[in-house]
C-alpha cells in the first residue's frame, strides 16, 4: 500500500462501523485531487458535487441502520469509456463532445449498489487505443511516480489515480493490456478478468471479443474485492457468463503449496529488459519458497499474438466505431450533404491513432483480403488458445513480465509499431479469453516499478489471486523515496 493511502477494505470497515463518515473520506480524497491533479491529469472530469451528495446519502443510510455494502464510502475513479448516467462520457475523443449517457454501465450500477462513490472519470488513450495515454484528445496523463514519464495506457488515468491516492480503487478496461500495462508502470495491481466474467454493458466498445472491465488497486485484496463486486451474470450483455459472482476474497490466503507455476519461456528472453526479467525470476523464487513448483514452459503461439491482435482488434474497432457518424452521438460538423457531414465529422472528431485503426481494420475486413488477414488472424487466435490450454494441463498458473520495460518518458515513443510492442506479454491472454493480473514487484535500476504478470485459465481467478497474494507479500518493500518522491519529474 502507498504511504498516505488507505485501502478500500480499511475505509469500508471504518465507514460501515460509523467511526468515520463517508463525507470525511471523500473530502480528504478530493483535497488530494485538488492538490495534485494539476500535475498528474488523471481525470477528464472530477464529479466533486455528486460525490459529496452520494457520500452524504451513504452516511444517512448508515445512521438509519442500513447495510450499505462492502465498499461503503470508498472513493472510486472510473475510466471515461464507461457510461455514467447524466455525466459526460468522452472516451477522451472529440467525437463524443457534448454527449451525455442516459444510463449507467452495469459495473457503475454495481459500484453504487456496493456503497462506492465515484469521484470522477479518468483519462485514457482515445477509445482505449494506445499504451501511454498520450493519444487522449485532452492531453496526456503523467505518471505520479515520475511526472516526466507516461502512466501507460490506455487506462492511464485510472492507474495514475490509484498511484496518486486520488482513490484507493478504480476501474479500467483491458482489450490487449490496457489495465495490466498501466498498473505495472504505476506500481499498482491491475486485473484483466476472464472474458465474460464482468459485464460489458455500458462499456463503449473497442474490440468486443476482447474487451473486459477490471479493477486497479493498491493491494491484491482490494482488487479481488472490487472484482467480486463488479463480476457476475448480466442479462444485458450477451457474452456474460451465466454464473453468479465468484467468491474471491475468501480464498486469498489459501497459499500456493503444491501449486504448479509455469514461467513462459517465450516471454522472458529477448526483448525483455534485464531488470524486468530479474524481478520476474525473483517472484518465481518467492512462489517456490512458498511451496509452489516452478518450471519453464513453452507456449509457442504467443509469439504471434501481437500480429493477430493488430488485425482482429482494428477489424472489430472499424465496425464498432461506425456508429459515430455525426447523427447519433456527440459532435456534428455541418456540411451540404449527409455524406459530406459524416466525412467532415469523422475527420474532425477522431485522432490519428483511431483513424489508423479504422483504416487497418476496414482493410483487413475488405473483400479479397478478408481470408488472408482477418480469417488468418482468427486461426492464429485459436492456436494461441490451444497452446495456453495445453500449458494449463500441466500448470495451474503461468508467470511472465507484464511489460517488456518500465515506464518510458512522455514523447519518447513516436513510432506506432514500437508502441504496440508494449503489449507483447499481455495481448495473448485477451486473445485466449483467460484472466491475468499484474502485481508490483520491486523496481528497476531507476527505481521505477516493475509488474509481474500471473496468468490463469478461464475462470481461474481464485487461484490467480492466491498466487498474486504470495507474490505481493514477497515483493521488496517500496523505498520511501518511491512514494514520498511522487509528483516530481
Ligand atoms: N495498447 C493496446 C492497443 O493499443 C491495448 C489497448 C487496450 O487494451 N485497450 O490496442
Amino acid at each position: 500500500m502507498s504511504a498516505s493511502g488507505e485501502t478500500a477494505v480499511a475505509i469500508a470497515a471504518v465507514v460501515r462501523s460509523g467511526r468515520r463518515s463517508a463525507v470525511d473520506v471523500i473530502d480528504e480524497h478530493l483535497a488530494r485531487i485538488e492538490a495534485h491533479e494539476g500535475s498528474v491529469h488523471a481525470f477528464n472530469l472530477v464529479t466533486a458535487a455528486e460525490a459529496r451528495a452520494q457520500a452524504a446519502e451513504v452516511d444517512r443510510r448508515i445512521a438509519a441502520g442500513d447495510d450499505v455494502g462492502p465498499l461503503a464510502g470508498v472513493p472510486v475513479a472510473v475510466k471515461d469509456n464507461l457510461c455514467t448516467n447524466g455525466v459526460a462520457t468522452t472516451c477522451s475523443s472529440k467525437i463524443l463532445e457534448g454527449w451525455i449517457p442516459p444510463y449507467d454501465a452495469t459495473v457503475v450500477q454495481r459500484l453504487a449498489a456496493a456503497g462506492a462513490i465515484t469521484v470522477g472519470k479518468t483519462n485514457l488513450d482515445e477509445f482505449a487505443m494506445g499504451s501511454s495515454t498520450e493519444n487522449s484528445a485532452f492531453g496526456p496523463t503523467r505518471n505520479p511516480i515520475d511526472l516526466s514519464r507516461v502512466p501507460g495506457g490506455s487506462s492511464g488515468g485510472s492507474a495514475a489515480a490509484v498511484a496518486a491516492d486520488f482513490a484507493p480503487i478504480s476501474l479500467g478496461s483491458d482489450t490487449g493490456g490496457s489495465i495490466r500495462q498501466p498498473a505495472a508502470f504505476c506500481g499498482v495491481v491491475g486485473v484483466k478478468p476472464t472474458y465474460g466474467l464482468v459485464s460489458r454493458y455500458g462499456l463503449i466498445a473497442f474490440a468486443s471479443s476482447l474487451d473486459q472491465v477490471g479493477p486497479f488497486a493498491d493491494t491484491v485484496e482490494d482488487a479481488a474485492l472490487l472484482l467480486e463486486v463488479i463480476a457476475g451474470h448480466d442479462p444485458a450483455d450477451a457474452t456474460s457468463i451465466p454464473q453468479p459472482s465468484p467468491s474471491l476474497v475468501e480464498h486469498l490466503d489459501d497459499g500456493v503449496n503444491g501449486l504448479r507455476v509455469g514461467l513462459v519461456t517465450e516471454l522472458i528472453g529477448d526483448g525483455i529488459h534485464p531488470d524486468v526479467a530479474a524481478r520476474v525470476r525473483e517472484a518465481a523464487e518467492a512462489l517456490a519458497a512458498a511451496g509452489a513448483t516452478v518450471e519453464e514452459v513453452s507456449v509457442p503461439a504467443v509469439a504471434y499474438g501481437l500480429s493477430a491482435y493488430y488485425l482482429i482488434a482494428p477489424a472489430e474497432a472499424s465496425s464498432n466505431l461506425a456508429r459515430f457518424d455525426g447523427v447519433r452521438y456527440g459532435l456534428r460538423v455541418d456540411a451540404p450533404t449527409t455524406n459530406e457531414m459524416m466525412v467532415a465529422t469523422r475527420t474532425a472528431g477522431f485522432g490519428p491513432e483511431v483513424k489508423r485503426r479504422i483504416m487497418l481494420g476496414t482493410y483487413a475486413l475488405s473483400a479479397g483480403y478478408y481470408d488472408a488477414f482477418y480469417g488468418q488472424a482468427q486461426k492464429v487466435r485459436t492456436l494461441i488458445a490451444r497452446d495456453f490450454a495445453a500449458a494449463y494441463d500441466r500448470f495451474d498458473v503461468l508467470l511472465s513480465p507484464t511489460t517488456p520495460t518500465t515506464a518510458f518518458g512522455l514523447g519518447a515513443i513516436a513510432d506506432p509499431l514500437t508502441m504496440y510492442l508494449n503489449d507483447i506479454c499481455t495481448i495473448p491472454t485477451n486473445l485466449a479469453g483467460d484472466c491475468a493480473v499484474s502485481v508490483p514487484f520491486g523496481t528497476d535500476r531507476d527505481d521505477l516499478p516493475v509488474g509481474v504478470q500471473i496468468l490463469a485459465p478461464s475462470l481461474g481467478e481464485v487461484t490467480m489471486f492466491r498466487a498474486a497474494r504470495v507474490v505481493e507479500a514477497a515483493a521488496p518493500a517500496r523505498s520511501s523515496a518511491a512514494t514520498d518522491g511522487r509528483f516530481h519529474a
